[in-house]
């Protein structure tokens, strides 16, 4: 019985995504489970239950501590007892397991780890009686990033709404205090109203389709669509908007390719794509659509030879309200909200975005989607019904 349940605790130790240690008063680790073990590069561990009362026997092969490859092995020697502070390298580690054997209380702490990457853990230590205590090491290390995105996202949004109120209320007050009788400049100051309160216009509706997306309240109504019929649509409507004046724009896609994809949406993500690649292009660059197909899926391309984006940005560029160099972006229109759009978009067909650049020389946009096993049909070569989508 009492081996079933030793069993049982120790398949649901090794199964645990928390590290987790038992540290005897002598600061020495008496068990740590698989996890613990990844996370502080400890042997595997052997038998992790059977709560032993003396320190356990831990067999060494390369304890080296956190993540230094210069580093000595904590212990040496076939068999020896594994100090706490060798396995950890870590002196908070072992004061929050002392103070918590000491004064027999729950303690916590947040440790960041330096490794090739730092890694953000919490740590729960309970003293256990018999002169021991367990600690609990969980990564929140995503979780923190999720945390400062958020905070992030709200203080650029209240920033990005606050700056076009200012001016408006300023134009209003101007007009109000005289500016009204001014008939040479007042329909200059009307059209600054209307100029910032179209912009903020554009980034509530964003904001709303993008939260509508996220919470899966956007219901897509995927078919098979011919690939090269939205290209030239989305081609067509940005020509109509006057967008690529300053660029050559190609299109290098296979009539017969037909993705299962929900046309209205995919025109709004080709169609920020594009724009992107035209706004942020240089006089006289180029954009490129293509698109391939392995294994029932379409990659497509849309690359530019514009201004590139720094690789500082590119992990950043899909997140909500994130806008590459600021002077430089600032000068170009967008809500920064574009690409989180794009993003989920694109997932919500199954598919998966990608960028790459070179600052400078330009960037490319690579996204999937699933191949059609259906032809398309004629009515998803009608009009396109991208306007209240961008
Ligand atoms: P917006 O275009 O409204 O600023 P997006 O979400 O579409 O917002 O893009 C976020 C940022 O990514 C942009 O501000 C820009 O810095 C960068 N970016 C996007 N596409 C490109 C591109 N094709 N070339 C260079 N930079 C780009």
């Amino acid at each position: 019985m009492a081996e079933d349940t030793n069993k049982l605790l120790s398949a649901v130790l090794a199964a645990m995504r928390e590290g987790v240690l038992i540290v005897h008063s002598r600061m020495e680790i008496v068990l740590y489970n698989d996890a613990a073990a990844r996370i502080f590069r400890l042997p595997e561990p052997t038998s992790p239950v059977g709560l032993p009362t003396k320190p356990a026997q831990i067999p060494v092969k390369s304890a080296g501590g956190l993540s230094d490859a210069n580093r000595q092995p904590a212990v040496s020697g076939r068999q020896s007892r594994l100090r706490l502070v060798d396995a950890t390298r870590d002196p908070a580690i072992n004061d929050t397991f002392r103070k918590a054997l000491d004064r027999r209380e729950t303690l916590d702490a947040r440790l960041e780890m330096v490794g090739s990457t730092i890694k953000c853990f919490y740590l729960h230590v309970s003293p256990l009686g018999n002169d021991l205590a367990v600690g609990i090491f969980s990564d929140v290390t995503e979780l923190e990033r999720l945390e400062r995105v958020r905070r992030e996202f709200f203080a650029n949004l209240s920033h990005e709404l606050r700056t076009p109120l200012t001016a408006i209320l300023a134009y209003a007050e101007t007009l109000l205090n005289g500016a009204l009788d001014d008939l040479e400049n007042r329909r200059q100051f009307v059209e600054k109203l209307h100029k910032h309160a179209s912009r903020m216009k554009e980034l509530i509706s964003d904001i709303s389709d993008l939260s509508a997306i996220e919470s899966g309240a956007v219901k897509l109504a995927p078919g098979p669509v011919r690939l090269r019929s939205v290209v030239a649509d989305v081609i067509a409507l940005a020509e109509a908007r006057g967008r690529p004046s300053r660029v050559s724009l190609r299109v290098s896609i296979p009539d017969d390719f037909v993705v299962q994809a929900d046309r209205s949406r995919l025109e709004q993500i080709l169609y920020n794509l594009i724009d992107n690649a035209i706004k942020f292009n240089k006089e006289g660059g180029e954009v490129t659509v293509s698109a391939s197909e392995r294994e029932r899926k379409v990659t497509i391309d849309v690359e530019d030879t514009g201004v590139g984006i720094p690789e500082s940005d590119l992990p950043r560029i899909f997140e909500r309200l994130y806008r590459g160099d600021k002077s430089r972006s600032r000068k170009a229109e967008g809500t920064g909200l574009g690409l989180a759009i794009v993003k989920h978009l694109v997932q919500a067909h199954g598919g998966e975005i990608s960028a790459t650049s070179v600052f400078g020389k330009g960037s490319r946009f690579t996204f999937t989607l699933p191949a059609s096993t259906s032809k398309a049909e004629e009515e998803n070569d009608a009009a396109p019904s991208l306007a209240p989508l961008i």
